[in-house]
C-alpha cells in the first residue's frame, strides 16, 4: 500500500502520460492526414494537365486538326503550356523533398544580401518593366553581413520578388529594404499589389495553399513557392512574416542573424 500523497502524485503522473500519449497519437493522425492531403493534391495537379494534353492529343490523331497548320500549331502550343506546367510542379517537388532531405545539414556561411538582390533584381528587370512596375531599394550603405547561404538567400528573394510581380497590378511599385539591428539583419519584399485577407496570411506558407487558385495557375504559380521559402528560411535558421492589407499591398519580412563576432 502507497500512502495517500503517494498514490495522489502516481495518479498525476499516469494522467500526464495518457495526455502525452494522446497527443502524440493526435499529431501522428495530423501528419498522416497532411501526407493524404499532399498526395491528393500533387494527383490533382498533375491530372488537370495531363488531362487537357490527352484531349488535345487525341483531337490532333482523330480530327481534321492536323489539316488546318493553324489549328495544329495551336493545339501543340496548348500542349507545350501544359508540359511547362507539369515540369515547374515536378521541378518543385523536387526542391521541396531536397530541402526535407536537407534539413539539419546546411552549412551556414557568411553572406552579404546586397550582391544577392543584385543578382536577383538583373534576372527580373525586364520583367519589371514589361509591367511598368517601379524598383526601389531601401539599404544603407553599412549592413552587415548575415549567416546565411547564398544559394537559399537567392531562391528567397527570388520568389519573393516573383510573387510581388505576380500580385502587383502594371503601375506599382516593389520596395526591397534592409534594416540593422542589434545582432539581426531584416530584408523586406514590400508591393503595393492585391493584398492578402488576414485569414489567408495564416494558410499561405502551406504546400498548394492559394488565395485564387485560376489565377495562381495563369501566372505559372504551383502553390508550393512560398512552401519552399519557409523551409529554406528555417533551414538556415531564420524567421519569415507577412503584413498585408487587401487592396493596399503586402510586406514579406526575412530575418537572419548576424555572424558572431
Ligand atoms: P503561387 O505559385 O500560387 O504563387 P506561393 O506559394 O508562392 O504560390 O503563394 C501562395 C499564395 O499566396 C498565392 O497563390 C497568392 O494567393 C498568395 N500570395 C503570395 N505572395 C503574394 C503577394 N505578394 N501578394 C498577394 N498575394 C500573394
Amino acid at each position: 500500500h502507497l500512502p495517500k500523497n503517494e498514490l495522489g502524485t502516481l495518479g498525476k503522473a499516469i494522467n500526464r502520460l495518457a495526455e502525452a500519449v494522446q497527443a502524440n497519437i493526435s499529431k501522428r493522425e495530423k501528419m498522416e492526414q497532411i501526407r493524404r492531403e499532399f498526395s491528393s493534391n500533387v494527383s490533382h495537379e498533375l491530372k488537370t494537365p495531363l488531362t487537357s494534353i490527352k484531349g488535345y492529343v487525341e483531337t490532333l490523331i482523330e480530327g481534321g486538326a492536323l489539316d488546318s497548320k493553324d489549328d495544329a500549331k495551336r493545339f501543340l502550343k496548348i500542349i507545350e503550356a501544359n508540359i511547362e506546367r507539369i515540369t515547374s510542379l515536378v521541378t518543385d517537388l523536387l526542391r521541396l523533398s531536397t530541402i526535407e532531405a536537407n534539413q539539419g545539414l546546411i552549412s551556414l556561411e557568411s553572406v552579404d544580401w546586397k550582391p544577392v538582390i543584385s543578382e536577383v533584381l538583373m534576372r527580373q528587370e525586364i520583367n519589371l518593366k514589361k509591367k511598368s512596375i517601379r524598383f526601389n531599394l531601401n539599404a544603407p550603405d553599412s549592413i552587415s553581413k548575415v549567416m546565411g547561404s547564398r544559394k537559399a538567400m537567392t531562391h528567397i528573394l527570388d520568389n519573393l520578388l516573383q510573387n510581388a510581380l505576380n500580385y502587383t497590378p502594371e503601375g506599382g511599385s516593389i520596395t526591397v529594404g534592409l534594416t540593422q539591428k542589434t545582432s539581426q539583419v531584416v530584408l523586406t519584399v514590400e508591393d503595393t499589389g492585391i493584398g492578402i485577407s488576414k485569414r489567408d496570411q495564416s494558410r499561405i506558407f502551406e504546400r498548394f495553399y492559394r488565395v485564387d487558385s485560376a489565377r495562381s495557375r495563369d501566372d505559372g504559380g504551383t502553390g508550393l513557392g512560398l512552401a519552399i521559402v519557409k523551409h529554406l528560411v528555417i533551414q538556415i535558421q531564420g524567421t519569415i512574416n507577412v503584413q498585408s492589407e487587401l487592396n493596399k499591398g503586402s510586406i514579406f519580412t526575412v530575418t537572419l542573424p548576424t555572424p558572431q563576432t
